[in-house]
């Protein structure tokens, strides 16, 4: 195996709020994924590539080695309940709330309830903790919308500021998880490259303690 460290990141949030925290560790990216086309960037190390992925796709890459280290929300982790992945650091970046969210004054219809998500596996076991039935509906995205079709009574989505919600019509509900972003490790990466992993991990959790004062 190479000494090379291989990072996986999403684009947007994630990689902003990454950013000041890679710098920290001495890594500085040398394309900016916004506008590079590449899916492989380089950094002021030779030996750090940054590879740009689907926030859903870093716990797999991760898990299978495709890159040693990566960067995923709680609620992806959530998603991938049993994947083989050490998660050694919360970053505490890209901060909200997994919720559930409905129409206010509006009693769901007769029998179960129906809750469109695309946190559909964080969504079974919140109702099935809670002894409650429900249909679920498996969406990619545009969630408000469901309640507001009649395709669900509810929907469960991550909620920051709770205006996507109220520019349509929604309150946030139940609260299901706080969220943040983790540093997801690869379990063999840690054992062979075990010098170097360990050193990276050290750096950001004193970035994360700097950039939160604690
Ligand atoms: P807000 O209107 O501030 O509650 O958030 C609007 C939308 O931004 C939500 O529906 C989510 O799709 C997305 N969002 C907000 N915070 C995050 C986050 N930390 N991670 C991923 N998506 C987020």
């Amino acid at each position: 195996m190479s000494d090379t460290l291989t990072l996986a990141l999403s684009k947007g949030r994630i990689f902003k709020e990454t950013l000041p925290l890679l710098a920290a560790a001495g890594i500085v990216p040398v394309d900016d994924p916004e506008t590079s086309r590449k899916l492989i960037l380089d950094t002021n190390l030779p030996d750090v590539k940054l590879i740009i992925v689907r926030a859903s796709d870093v716990p797999t890459y991760v898990e299978y080695g495709g890159a040693d280290i990566g960067v995923a929300g709680k609620d992806v982790l959530m998603e991938h309940p049993h994947a083989e992945l050490y998660e050694p650091v919360d970053l505490k970046i890209a901060r909200c709330k997994l919720m559930t969210a409905g129409k206010p004054d509006v009693e769901p219809s007769s029998g179960r309830l129906r809750v469109a998500t695309k946190f559909v596996e964080s969504t079974r076991r919140f109702y099935a903790e809670k002894g409650e039935q429900v249909e679920i509906i498996k969406l990619y995205g545009s969630m408000e919308l469901a309640p507001l079709v009649g395709l669900a009574d509810r929907i469960v989505d991550v909620v920051d500021t709770g205006n996507t919600l109220r520019a349509n019509g929604l309150i946030p509900m139940e609260h299901i998880a706080d969220i943040s972003s983790r540093l997801v490790v690869n379990k063999a990466s840690m054992k062979m490259k075990h010098k170097r992993m360990q050193s990276f991990i050290e750096h950001i959790r004193d970035a994360v303690r700097e950039q939160n004062n604690d």
